[in-house]
């Protein structure tokens, strides 16, 4: 799904250069922005920032794009987003703020026409020009906060790089092209200037916005870091590091020092939300060390993901994607036949569903989805299931969470199954996937239980 490169067209590494990202809570309001400007005052090697929209304009943006909306709650909406932008610019110089009122202004009137337009013909394309408001204006008023702090702030639209295909709502980025344009358009800059420019948007070849998906901020991050072929990734978030689960879930979960690219890898393909999933592909391609740590506390440190640790653990953490699906379809012609698993398989791929977990017996196969609730598109299309039952008898089960227990040798250590399911052994476990990874032992449980499967899972392997 992503392309590969060959290194040779890369630019020689460019020690000097870290690329760094902020989330949506380190750019929510003016205290949390100036603490980043900060972060990148205090590093000259910072150079580029990739910020995420301000916390929860994403998720208003996503609530106007959506069918379902009436014009007053669209009027309400765009005036909320304005009231957190424009409590962030008043603490500007007066010139920067109203220059900067005024621009935040043309955007939202863009937005509500929009919006307007919209909701008489909705499509996951006009969803996308809806959802890249948010970074457009956080990136515009983070160049102004550095400058307030004398840091020389450019902002750059990442839409003149980060050209992408043309799936709206989950785009595939072109890095060939990418690291062309890095090299050309950005790279000069970097001498003089910190560029701010937007996480999670691109452009696609019809100069239509298209999106990377929900959280895709962490992996612009690392798609630009790969195509400047930065020294370092840093990604300021609301947490010291990566934990051993979610700290939301326990607060016995603690920071991990250090954890190699393939076990953060797999944290962030299973759920561990800190990292967009695909954020560690162009930094493993790059070899590219990735920090993660607090934009809150940078004192405190953080996390190191790189290629060699020095420990590696049997038991390193536990991941949780909630809201998953499980399809199980149903042949007696699967008995001895060839050919039945292509052809479902064939069903699943035009219609670009990627499969988590699967488990096969005799004339059955139990398969499992990402049903993320913040994304823009239904998953499993009510179309998909037809073209299943075409060929098969097909249950779909909702309301599964998915576990995963990741470490190093899962897939040869002795007494894993033991100390993992005798732990939960009042819990229905639904399907278990073990065997194929050494990184990772996964299984479905009930989305009540699943807070109370970490969290006893938790106290047994780490604590
Ligand atoms: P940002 O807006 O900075 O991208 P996110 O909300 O996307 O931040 O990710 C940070 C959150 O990820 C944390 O607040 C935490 O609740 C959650 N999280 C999930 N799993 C983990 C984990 N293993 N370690 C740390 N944080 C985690
Ligand atoms: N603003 C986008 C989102 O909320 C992208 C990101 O924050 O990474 O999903
Ligand atoms: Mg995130």
């Amino acid at each position: 799904m992503f392309h590969q490169k060959s290194s040779q067209q890369l630019p020689s590494q460019h020690t000097s250069i870290t690329v760094a990202k902020f989330g949506g809570t380190s750019v929510a309001d003016f205290q949390a922005m100036l603490r980043c400007a900060h972060i990148i005052k205090n590093d000259s090697k910072n150079r580029l920032v990739a910020v995420s929209a301000s916390a929860g304009v994403t998720n208003y943006l996503v609530r106007l794009s959506q069918e379902k909306i009436s014009i007053e709650e669209q009027a309400d909406i765009i005036e909320k987003i304005r009231a957190i932008q424009l409590n962030i610019t008043q603490h500007l110089a007066n010139d920067v703020e109203q220059a900067l009122n005024t621009e935040i202004a043309i955007l939202l009137d863009l937005l509500s026409i929009n919006a307007l337009k919209q909701s008489q013909q909705h499509s996951v394309k006009q969803g996308d020009s809806i959802l890249a408001f948010g970074e457009q204006l956080s990136s515009r008023i983070f160049a102004q906060v550095l400058q307030s702090i004398g840091v020389n702030g450019a902002y750059f639209n990442v839409q003149q790089v980060m050209k992408t295909n043309s799936l709206y709502g989950k785009a595939v980025v072109d890095i060939e092209q990418l690291a062309s344009a890095c090299t050309e358009l950005v790279l000069p800059k970097l001498l003089n200037q910190v560029l701010v420019t937007q996480g999670f948007i691109g452009q696609d070849g019809l100069g239509e916005t298209t999106t990377l998906g929900r959280g895709g901020s962490d992996y612009s991050a690392a798609l630009l870091a790969e195509a400047l072929n930065a020294k370092s990734l840093s990604i300021w978030t609301d947490v010291v590091g990566i934990f051993t689960t979610d700290p939301r879930i326990t607060e016995k979960a603690r920071a991990i020092k250090e954890i190699s690219f393939g076990e953060a890898a797999e944290m962030a393909t299973f759920g561990a939300k800190i990292l967009h999933p695909a954020t560690l592909i162009p930094a493993m391609r790059q070899n590219i060390p990735v920090f993660v740590g607090s934009s809150k506390e940078p004192e405190k440190g953080g996390t190191q993901i790189k290629q060699a640790v020095e420990s590696n653990p049997t038991y390193r953490s536990i991941a949780l994607r909630r809201e998953q699906i499980l399809v199980t379809v149903k042949s007696p012609a699967m008995l001895h036949a060839s050919g039945f698993l292509a052809q479902v398989f064939g069903i699943l791929a035009k219609h670009e569903l990627s499969v988590d977990l699967i488990t096969t017996s005799e004339i059955s196969v139990a398969l499992t989805f990402d049903n993320p609730s913040g994304s823009t598109q239904a998953l499993l299309t009510s179309t998909v299931v037809q073209e299943l039952e075409q060929l098969c008898e097909v249950t779909v089960e909702h309301g599964l969470s998915l576990v995963a227990v990741i470490g190093n040798g899962l897939n040869c250590a002795k007494g894993i199954g033991q100390s993992i399911f005798q732990t939960i052994n009042d819990i229905n476990i639904r399907l278990i996937c073990h065997g194929a990874s050494a990184n990772n032992l996964c299984f479905l449980v009930d989305d009540k239980d699943a807070n109370n499967v970490v969290e006893k899972l938790h106290r047994e392997l780490f604590i």
